[in-house]
């Protein structure tokens, strides 16, 4: 879970959940409690019915949202143990209004902080503004060349080996006003930013992207004071799609932005995390029964997406399982994971049940 805050935003507080017009306020609700409750309640069905048509196995974490390693190392360590013939990552939602998605591929992220170090201290702008290095304006000018115009990211061979979306994947995105329409709500922005020649499903989960997640630094309170600060720092996180190595982006962003940087200043980058990008397909009997399954509980079938969203933990499964990997999950359009609005629909947390008791269903049958 992420924190909760900017605390004043909440119509409700985080941690009680609230029901709003059919939907549940509370931090965690969609990301990832409601899908995590949906999944025990069904499996609670079978046992109330006598058993599981299939044997089940739940593993439930608390430090995803950290990039944590325990259960990495726990998968990996107990491989054996945990053979399986299929696995349900249970962590995402629908892409549109009523229509459910399976999980074609995921992005990876590399999580990256910037410090830029001036001066050894900090200094009177009149006293010393005009020759000493400003940490603060180096830093926005290396932030500010990592994209350029058209949304094009700079750095040298980011975009190497990028494995384009199928003909067959994109079929079923959505696309057209209506769904450009729901994203901008979703935003509250009526202009997209971006690779105006991509359509929009393929910049939200195929494109590779990097954005300033925060910016500190210098004098920031009510008022003014003219200081020349000795350090900054940033917080540059980049998705990652199939094609592209964590590792190799990492290195080679540090070295570009130290290049980018101006005389007195000392840039250093560190390394906060990364996921490599996982391609999980869509053509195996697991997930034909999870589209099986969506189709019974929500009258529609689920369609293949790109996740713009990482779950690190996915690679690790693939790799130590080397079973075939459903990835979807019930959480509405809008129901604003990570921010202050986060909540989750009533109606998808019922027929997420009723799907669930399908699928398991149709995994003894698939
Ligand atoms: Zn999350």
């Amino acid at each position: 879970m992420q924190p909760p805050d900017p605390l004043e935003e909440w119509e409700s507080p985080p941690f009680e959940p609230t029901v709003r017009g059919g939907l549940v306020y509370a931090r965690g609700a969609a990301d990832n409690k409601g899908n995590h409750f949906a999944a025990l309640k069904a499996a609670e069905h079978w046992f109330r019915a006598g058993r599981p048509p299939v044997n089940l196995r739940y593993l439930i974490e608390g430090e995803e949202e950290i990039s944590g390693v325990s259960l990495p190392r726990y998968i990996r360590a107990n491989a054996e143990r945990l053979a399986t013939d299929y696995v349900l990552v249970w962590d995402g939602g629908f892409a549109s209004d009523g229509v459910p998605s399976l999980t074609s591929a995921l992005r990876g992220i590399v999580y990256t902080e910037i410090h830029a170090t001036g001066a050894g201290t900090d200094l009177h702008s009149g006293g010393f503004g005009g020759a000493a290095p400003n940490p603060l304006n180096t830093l926005a000018r290396i932030l500010g060349e990592l994209k350029d115009r058209d949304g094009h990211i700079t750095v040298p061979g980011f975009y190497d080996g990028v494995i384009p979306p199928t003909e067959e994947e994109k079929a079923g995105w959505p696309r057209g006003p209506e769904y450009e329409a729901t994203v901008k709500k979703i935003m509250q922005s009526d202009v997209f930013e971006g690779e105006a020649e991509y359509e929009l499903a393929e910049r939200l989960g195929a494109r590779p992207t990097l954005d300033v997640n925060g910016f500190l630094g210098g004098f920031t309170e009510e008022g003014s004071k003219t200081v020349i600060a000795r350090q900054a720092m940033a917080k540059v996180s980049m998705r990652l799609v199939p094609g592209q190595d964590p590792a190799r982006i990492f290195d080679t962003f540090a070295e570009y932005v130290s290049e980018l940087s101006t005389p007195g200043v000392k840039v250093e980058v560190r390394d906060l995390g990364s996921a490599p990008p996982v391609v999980c397909g869509i053509d195996h009997p697991a997930a034909r029964a999870a589209a099986d399954a969506f189709e019974k509980a929500f009258n529609k079938r689920a369609q293949p997406r790109r996740m713009g969203g990482s779950i690190p933990v996915a690679i690790d499964f693939q790799e130590a399982l080397g079973a075939p990997m459903v990835i979807s999950g019930l959480g509405q359009p809008g129901s604003g994971a990570h921010s202050p609005h986060e909540c989750f629909s009533l109606d998808h947390f019922h027929r997420g049940i009723e799907m669930l008791v399908h699928f398991m269903d149709g995994l003894r049958t698939g």
